[in-house]
């Protein structure tokens, strides 16, 4: 049997691709982005409390009551937002389903997003199995800025919505202020959505603020604010997350959500209500992880290798011109076989496969695993 496929043009993700041969060649895989060190045991020890307590039944469609309230509770310290726990909050199998469903919701066959690139490798397919147009906007290289003329000059009668992301993967770059501001010029008398990726919300460095939509009232308005316990926790594997959106726009994405996972696991849900109230456990992680961006940074002086700013994020981009004019991804799988470190080849986040000769690095890993690959590095 012939299957016509959806998404002729893709295959299988780069981060997949690039942790198999990590592991096919015994590589340092700073590829995929995921902790290599233990989650908190307290969060562990509540989950397999909440299964012996009885957990174990399927969960309200919209997630457990008791952790919507709690995530509203830190939204509201956290943003001075007062989302409401049961028309607002929906818990989800991760950020990438949150960003899928929230897609799904609003596009239609012919409606154009805009999407600044490089960009996550979900969105663009997300957009083009509904039937939409990605519409990409290079971002500023090489500080990767949003160029907002050219948001402008993307916008047509068909956009029907912005995909945003910070701070940012790959590049760790955030939004400022003045970025907030002309986002709001822009879509003050327009009917464009956001869709707002912040799995990094905690993950931001140097004393800088995390610029979520749901601080501003006019933009929350019109948007869909996706999140990841996976990237909060240290539990990617874990794959639960939320989406906040206002009313209306919960109670579509709710429609979607409800034939397609319906519930999510129960356990952790419950689990997370109670840890959630520790404020420091996701408080305190821009510090752990600004450490190890930092340590990361220190130890990569040796080599070759032109390591960019990085402001958020589990990541951080390098260039390697000093080395090879390779392109991306033939110097990203010959340095995963001769070097033993697995990094992923920036071109893989352009739809068009724009190589600026750049890979990327992932830093949440034990000071071991960096000095590792660190020394590994050093002999390209
Ligand atoms: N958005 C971005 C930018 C990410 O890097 C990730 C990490 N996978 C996600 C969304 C999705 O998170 P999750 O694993 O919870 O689906
Ligand atoms: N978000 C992770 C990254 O960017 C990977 C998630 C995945 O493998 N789909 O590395």
């Amino acid at each position: 049997m012939e299957i016509s496929s959806r998404l002729p043009g893709v295959s299988t993700t780069i981060f997949t691709t690039m942790s198999a041969l990590a592991a096919e060649f015994h590589a340092v895989n700073l590829g995929q982005g995921f902790p290599d060190f233990p989650m908190n045991d307290e969060l562990i020890r509540l989950v397999h409390q909440a299964m012996k307590d009885g957990f174990n039944q399927y969960a309200p469609m919209a997630g457990y009551l008791p952790l919507r309230e709690a995530i509203a509770e830190k939204i509201f310290n956290l943003y001075k937002n007062p989302v409401h726990p049961e028309t607002e909050i929906t818990i989800t199998p991760g950020g990438t389903y949150a960003i899928y469903s929230a897609i799904t919701s609003l596009i239609r066959e012919g409606d154009e997003v805009i999407v600044p690139e490089p960009a996550y490798d979900s969105y663009i397919p997300n957009i083009e199995i509904n039937g939409g147009v990605a519409v990409t906007i290079p971002l500023r290289f090489p500080d990767y800025k949003i160029d907002w003329r050219a948001v402008k000059n993307a916008i047509s009668p068909k956009t029907k919505a912005i995909i945003l992301n910070s701070p940012h993967n790959p590049t760790g770059s955030i939004l400022k202020n003045e970025d907030i501001e002309e986002l709001r010029t822009l879509v003050r008398d327009s009917s464009i959505f956001i869709i707002s990726d912040e799995v990094y919300e905690h993950l931001i460095f140097d004393d800088l603020p995390h610029l979520s939509m749901l601080r501003f009232p006019d933009l929350y308005q019109r948007s869909f604010v996706c999140f990841s316990f996976g990237k909060v926790y240290n539990c990617t594997g874990w794959k639960l997350g939320y989406c906040v959106a206002p009313p209306k726009l919960t109670a579509e994405f709710r429609k979607v959500h409800q034939f397609n996972c319906f519930s999510c696991f129960t356990p952790a849900q419950v689990a997370l209500s109670i840890f959630l109230k520790n404020k420091d456990a996701y408080l305190q992680l821009s510090a752990l992880m600004q450490e190890k961006r930092d340590f990361f940074i220190r130890i990569m002086k040796d080599t070759r290798f032109r390591l960019l700013p990085s402001y958020g994020s589990y990541f951080i981009c390098s260039s390697y011109d000093n080395i090879s004019d390779e392109d991306d991804k033939t110097f990203a799988i010959r340095m995963t076989k001769e070097a033993g470190v697995a990094s992923i080849p920036l071109s893989a986040f352009y739809r068009s496969g724009k190589d600026d000769k750049m890979i990327r690095f992932c830093f949440c890993k034990k000071e071991e695993t960096l000095l590792k690959a660190a020394e590994r590095l050093i002999k390209m």
